[in-house]
């Protein structure tokens, strides 16, 4: 099914819907263990999975056996990440049909960054400069079977001349066949949604997902906001401040601002939430949880501790990577 369908569904009957993404692990171990969790996390029903793409080939197998294995075997529609750049056609292609023969149609069309190493991105040589090079390639050559995300930068992206000209350009991926639009992070409500209201006003209608980064660790959030640029509000910055040695506290904390965010974002229409998992579990779940939309744990806390479940079997197994 097109996920843009499903995006669709949940505007019109105002239910919350939630995304989940998954990046690919760089061991085999870690591969195991990311479908163990698949498995578990298909049951909480997300709208879809999706996986991101490796800068030019670097993950194409992960990627494309993470995405498989969430649509054949766990039968959760999945979104395929795929860059444009530092490949040439002739792999896009051959991407794009193992897609489709994997039951695979939704496909996240990106640019992609510059290579590790490589300071700036310079364009290609295969003649896909931009995301809409690709949109456009696989309208073409697809017609309507698949359906397109793109991304979009509530606070402009790095390389835009000006954020004029990055609505401009989101708008033409739009109109080049693009049926929905997912966002980077951010943590600012006020700023995705002054954001939002530019692109309607420049007459997209597409639907807008809002992607959302529960805070793993300290160290991490300062990496992804200084990485992406992202603002983030003087209150939110002290609080993490005074809790930054307590990696449970500043866990727990992200849990509550992206709950606090999702509400925020509810009451102003909002319904469809990608989350980006980091592959780990417990703070989706916990924000699912707290928002109704999974029954709460029964822990030691709020039973007594006789009845504390034992863990499950494949958790002990792959205890070295809890979250
Ligand atoms: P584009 O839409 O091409 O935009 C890139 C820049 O070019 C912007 O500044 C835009 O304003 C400008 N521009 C666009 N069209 C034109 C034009 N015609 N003329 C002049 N300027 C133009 N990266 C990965 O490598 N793998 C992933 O899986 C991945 N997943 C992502 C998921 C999301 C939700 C987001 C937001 C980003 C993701 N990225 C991923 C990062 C992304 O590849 C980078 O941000 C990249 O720098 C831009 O990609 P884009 O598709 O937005 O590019």
């Amino acid at each position: 099914m097109k996920i843009v369908d499903k995006l669709q569904l949940a505007e019109q009957a105002r239910q919350i819907s939630f995304s989940f993404e998954f990046f690919p692990p760089k061991t085999e171990q870690g591969v195991v263990n990311l479908f163990d969790r698949l498995g578990r996390m298909a049951q909480w029903e997300p709208t879809f999975m999706s996986c991101t793409w490796g800068a030019g080939m670097s993950t194409e197998e992960r990627t494309m056996s993470i995405c498989s294995t969430a649509q054949v075997v766990h039968g959760v529609e999945t979104l395929l990440h795929l860059t444009c750049t530092n490949m040439d056609i002739t792999h896009i292609d051959e991407v794009l049909k193992s897609a489709k023969e994997a039951g695979i149609q939704n496909i996240l069309a990106l640019r992609g960054d510059a290579p590790r190493g490589h300071e700036y991105w310079t364009p290609a040589e295969n003649g896909f400069h931009h995301a809409i090079d690709l949109v456009r390639y696989i309208r073409q050559q697809y017609g309507d079977y698949f359906c397109i995300g793109v991304a979009g930068y509530p606070e402009g992206h790095l390389d835009s001349t000006s954020p004029d000209d990055d609505l401009h350009h989101l708008k033409a991926k739009i109109d080049a066949g693009a049926d929905f639009i997912m966002t980077q992070l951010f943590y600012n409500v006020d700023v995705f949604l002054a954001w939002q209201a530019s692109c309607r006003a420049l007459g997209i209608t597409v639907p807008i997902v809002p992607g959302m980064m529960p805070i793993p660790t300290y160290q991490n959030f300062r990496r992804m906001i200084n990485l992406c640029n992202t603002q983030v509000p003087d209150t939110i910055l002290q609080e993490l401040d005074a809790i930054k040695a307590d990696d449970q506290k500043v866990k727990e904390y992200g849990v509550q601002l992206a709950v606090q965010m999702i509400q925020q974002l509810l009451k102003q229409g909002i319904y469809n939430f990608h989350i980006s998992t980091l592959n780990l579990e417990r703070s989706t779940k916990r924000i699912l949880q707290q928002l109704g939309r999974l029954a709460p744990d029964m822990t030691a806390t709020t039973m007594p501790s006789h009845l504390t479940p034992l863990p499950l079997v494949q958790d002990l197994e792959h205890a070295e990577n809890w979250d």
